[in-house]
């Protein structure tokens, strides 16, 4: 009886995992949700290489990685108007940047 017990038991310790298992998985997952939605609403500036200017990207634009991070609206229309900066050609940056 008690090693009945004892089985019944060791089950559902293995179901309680499988459930932990998909909670975290599920919660990683809308983290990740939410980091690339914050992304989408920011922008990033991709330095100056060589002779290639520096670019305006939308935070969620795959071609770069920013390593200072993100910016928000008001900066990125103030970086788009400099002359020395212009916005990708992937992600287009300028769109939904101007009014609002
Ligand atoms: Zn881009």
């Amino acid at each position: 009886m008690l090693h009945f017990a004892r089985r019944v038991a060791i089950q559902q310790v293995r179901q309680i995992d499988r459930w932990i298992e998909q909670e975290e998985a599920r919660e990683a997952e809308e983290q990740r949700r939410r980091d690339r939605a914050h992304a989408e609403r920011r922008w990033k500036l991709e330095p100056q290489h060589g002779d290639r200017p520096a670019l305006l990207h939308r935070g969620g634009c795959n071609t770069f990685e920013t390593q200072v991070g993100y910016i928000g609206r008001e900066e990125a229309r103030i970086a788009l108007a400099e002359p020395d900066i212009e916005p990708c050609g992937v992600c287009q940056p300028q769109t939904g940047l101007h009014g609002r």
